[in-house]
C-alpha cells in the first residue's frame, strides 16, 4: 500500500513519518506521474491558498479532481481540509478548492496563530481515549451538507464562544478531513484510521 502527501508546501514530513508509523509505504507527490502511482493520498496543513495556487502552477488540479472522482481516498488535514470542501468561506476570492466533500468550511475559524490550541478530541469510530488534536489557524466546519458525516466537535470555549461544539472532523465514502493537525501528535491513530481506508479500497 503506497499512499502519497501533496508535497507543494506544508508540514509534509511530518505526515511521512506518521504513515510510515503506521507500515505504509510513504511518498511524496508533486507530479501527475506521483500521483498516477498511489493508492491514496494525504493533503497536508500548510497555507490553503499557497498549496492550491501551486497545484495549478504544477497541472496538478484537474489531475487531483481526477482520481478523487475515481475513488481514491485522500485526507486532508488544516489547509488540506481547507482544500478538500466544496465551498470555502473567507478565502480570495480566487482559490480554488480540489473539493470532493459536501461541505462548506471557514478559514481561519478558530481565530489567528496566536488562538492556536491544543484539545482532545473524540472522533467518532475511533477506538481508545479521545485523540489528541493541535489546532493551529483552523478552519472549522460551518455546514455538514447532506452527502458527508462529522465525526467529531470540538468543546472549544467551555463558557460556550463561538468555537464551541463546532464541527472539526468529517467523512465522506473515501474523503477524510480533520481542523486539526493529527501529524503534530505521537498519536497516529488518525493516519492508522486513513490507512485502514485506504486498505479498504485495493483489498
Ligand atoms: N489557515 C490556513 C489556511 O487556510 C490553514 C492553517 C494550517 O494548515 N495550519 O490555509
Amino acid at each position: 500500500m503506497r499512499i502519497g502527501v501533496l508535497a507543494l508546501q506544508g508540514d509534509v514530513r511530518e505526515h511521512l513519518e506518521a504513515l510510515r508509523a503506521c507500515g505504509a509505504e510513504a511518498v511524496a507527490v508533486r507530479r501527475p506521474a506521483e500521483l498516477a502511482e498511489i493508492d491514496g493520498l494525504i493533503i497536508p496543513g500548510g497555507e490553503s491558498t499557497t498549496i492550491s495556487k501551486l497545484a495549478v502552477a504544477f497541472d496538478l488540479m484537474a489531475p487531483l479532481r481526477a482520481r478523487l472522482a475515481e475513488g481514491m481516498p485522500a485526507f486532508g488535514s488544516c489547509a488540506g481540509m481547507v482544500l478538500l470542501a466544496d465551498r470555502i468561506l473567507d478565502a480570495p476570492a480566487d482559490q480554488q478548492s480540489i473539493g470532493g466533500i459536501d461541505m462548506t468550511v471557514r478559514r481561519n475559524a478558530f481565530g489567528r496563530q496566536v488562538d492556536s490550541f491544543e484539545e482532545h478530541v473524540r472522533v467518532d469510530g475511533m477506538p481508545g481515549p479521545p485523540v489528541p488534536a493541535v489546532f493551529i489557524r483552523a478552519p472549522w466546519v460551518e455546514e455538514v451538507g447532506p452527502g458527508a458525516e462529522a465525526l467529531a466537535t470540538v468543546v472549544g470555549d467551555p463558557s460556550g464562544g463561538r468555537d464551541a461544539g463546532r464541527v472539526v472532523a468529517v467523512r465522506q465514502g473515501a474523503l477524510l478531513a480533520t481542523s486539526f493537525h493529527p501529524e503534530l501528535t505521537g498519536d497516529h491513530r488518525m493516519h492508522e484510521y486513513f490507512c485502514s481506508m485506504v486498505k479498504e479500497t485495493i483489498r
